[in-house]
């Protein structure tokens, strides 16, 4: 029987969708299965192009029905809308088959952020015709010698006179730069100082001054270096200017970044099913691998640990919808499954790969480019030291502040999440407020490890109330980062609990997750006890946070059986 826990191709049918999206995940599904894994492998292999994907989804509607706001589609046209739950469910379903097939979807969701967000008539009309067409995006942001720094953006527009521009400058790390219908670029106006010359404008890829320099990586994903020169940009091109052009680029990360989390889950799904059917039919010395203790252990570290994934990122959905001007706790989920989920599934990944060793090598499983890709998502959008940074904005006023709002439902409804594209201006993060996130805490306080990590979560609020870093150390990162993780632990913990209460889970289940937490937060207590600038205060604090998970055998063994089910229920077809 399917675990209900984890996606399987097998038996998915998302009956909690309405029809069209129900039969659109389905169709893209069963596209995969009758391409057939040993063709999906090849192509990942020899680097080809995603042009057949692209060619289905073209046909389908996918990309347009998912990605077109109600506001850009035309009449009679009810299915599309910007549904953040069944985005999602698209993202797990690619990441399982492969992350290049997710790239180029995740990059022309980052080109349409621009475009969704500017009230430029004539931009929007043709995005959501291109869309109609089949046509992919690229986001322009990145650029060679900036990173992260996307102030000092090189790429300079010269006024034309006309209210228009000419560009010249390029960008570096684009995906979709080689077939983008539009690519949403970022540069500054040469006769203007400062952040009021900030533009976001519009450019065909196929256009004679937009010269493609090459893919920058060797894969299927087309991450190119692309240049302009003397690029003609129309007013009507123009899609933001000025600060609101950077907060474009800021709101566009906060909406594309969310992709990553399911994304890792969908990867992590599908090497699992790889790994468990191999250690539970390997026989060494006349018993299954999964005979060993540390085999099992680490199975079921990585099974509990992706039910979590799965947990956190389903209730950040929720949030993520009912977000607004008055309600932006997205702020810090949104990082959160950004930097958290995405390492946990590097965790999930490295559990598993040294159980099946040799076998995750072998050309002919999927389970190969799972490690390889798996690593990139906690890098790209904003690496982990970033999301940290960010998260830890909000550590006083979530953990020591809370304030009431309305509870939040499972955003699961057909709704159109339009204050994504009206998120406003970046700043303001320290005026964020949050609910209080002791009751999701105190709902499963009868669990052991629930309550072991509870003292935890407890000594840290304690931590900020009397041994937080001062004035200098505030510009430690290397030790703020350290706290942020355990931050990070216990804001994880609080939404796979909301989300537990809200679907029943299993509570073996979600008692193993929490053991797991409890080591983990012992483990980066551990870090930062060990921390250059660490007061004596803040070591002792720390040592005095580790803490023994509560074990149970039995619960073990019943959480286990789960996995052992695992083994067998799902082989793509060949
Ligand atoms: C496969 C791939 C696809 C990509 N696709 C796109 C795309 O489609 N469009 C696009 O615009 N870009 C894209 N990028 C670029 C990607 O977003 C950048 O890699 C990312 O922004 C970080 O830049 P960097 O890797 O050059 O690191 P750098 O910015 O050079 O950072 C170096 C180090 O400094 C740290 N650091 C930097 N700033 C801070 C800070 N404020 N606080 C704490 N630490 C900090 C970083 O964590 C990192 O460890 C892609 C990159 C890759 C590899």
């Amino acid at each position: 029987m399917a675990d209900p826990l984890l996606f399987n191709p097998g038996t998915y049918d998302p009956t909690h969708f309405d029809p069209e999206t129900r039969r659109l995940l389905r169709a893209t599904v069963d596209w995969f299965e009758a391409r057939g894994k040993r063709r999906i492998i090849e192509d990942y292999r020899t680097r080809a192009w995603l042009g057949d994907f692209l060619a289905f989804a073209a046909e389908e509607k996918l990309f347009a029905t998912f990605l077109t706001p109600t506001s850009a589609a035309g009449a009679d046209q009810d299915d599309k809308r910007w549904d953040t739950a069944r985005i999602a469910a698209l993202n797990e379903i690619l990441g399982f088959y492969g992350l290049d097939y997710w790239y180029a979807w995740q990059v022309t969701i980052l080109g349409l952020g621009p475009v969704w967000q500017s009230e430029n008539p004539e931009a929007r009309a043709r995005a959501a015709e291109l869309l109609d067409q089949g046509e992919v995006f690229a986001f322009g942001l990145s650029e060679k010698a900036h990173g992260a720094d996307i102030y000092s953006t090189d790429m300079l527009l010269e006024p034309d006179g006309q209210g228009g521009f000419r560009a010249t400058g390029s960008k570096y790390y684009i995906g979709n730069g080689n077939a983008a219908g539009l690519v949403s670029v970022f540069g500054r106006r040469t006769d203007v100082e400062g952040p009021d010359g900030y533009v976001f404008f519009a450019a065909d890829s196929r256009h004679a001054q937009y010269e493609l320099v090459k893919n920058v990586v060797d894969s299927s994903k087309y991450v190119s270096e692309f240049r302009l020169q003397d690029y003609p940009v129309a007013a009507a091109d123009v899609l933001h200017t000025g600060r609101a052009a950077f907060d474009a680029a800021l709101n566009t990360v906060n909406v594309g970044k969310f992709n990553l989390c399911t994304a890792s889950i969908g990867i992590c799904e599908h090497a699992m099913y790889e790994a468990v059917t191999h250690a539970q039919n390997r026989i060494l010395y006349g018993r299954p691998v999964t005979a060993f203790p540390h085999v099992r252990r680490e199975l079921a570290d990585a099974y509990v640990r992706l039910v979590g994934m799965k947990l956190f990122s389903d209730r950040a959905v929720d949030y993520f919808r009912t977000a607004g001007p008055d309600d932006r706790r997205y702020l810090l989920f949104n990082p959160m499954t950004k930097m958290k989920v995405t390492t946990e599934g590097e965790k999930v990944i490295d559990l598993m790969w040294d159980v099946i060793a040799a076998k995750g090598f072998e050309k002919d499983n999927y389970f190969a480019q799972a490690a390889v890709e798996i690593r990139g998502l906690p890098k790209l959008e904003g690496t982990v030291h970033v999301n940290l940074a960010l998260i830890l904005k909000f550590m006083r006023n979530h953990l020591l502040d809370p304030v009431a709002y309305e509870p939040v439902p499972t955003r699961l409804d057909a709704a159109d999440d339009t204050f994504l594209f009206a998120q406003g201006p970046a700043r303001g993060l320290g005026s964020v407020r949050f609910h209080d996130w002791r009751p999701a805490y105190d709902t499963y306080g009868h669990l052991a490890n629930v309550a072991r990590f509870r003292e935890q979560a407890d000594a840290l609020c304690e931590f900020v109330r009397t041994a937080a870093p001062d004035e200098q150390q505030s510009r430690d990162l290397d030790l703020l980062l350290a706290v942020g993780q355990l931050f990070a632990l216990v804001v994880h913990g609080q939404l796979v609990l909301e989300q537990a209460a809200l679907t029943g889970l299993d509570e073996d289940v979600l008692d193993e997750l929490f053991a797991v937490l409890v080591r983990d937060f012992s483990a980066h207590a551990v870090e930062l006890h060990g921390k250059d600038s660490a007061t004596e205060q803040q070591q002792a604090w720390a040592l005095g946070a580790v803490r023994r998970p509560v074990v149970d055998t039995a619960r073990a063994e019943r959480v286990w059986q789960r996995v052992e089910a695992l083994s067998g229920a799902y082989e793509m077809k060949p």
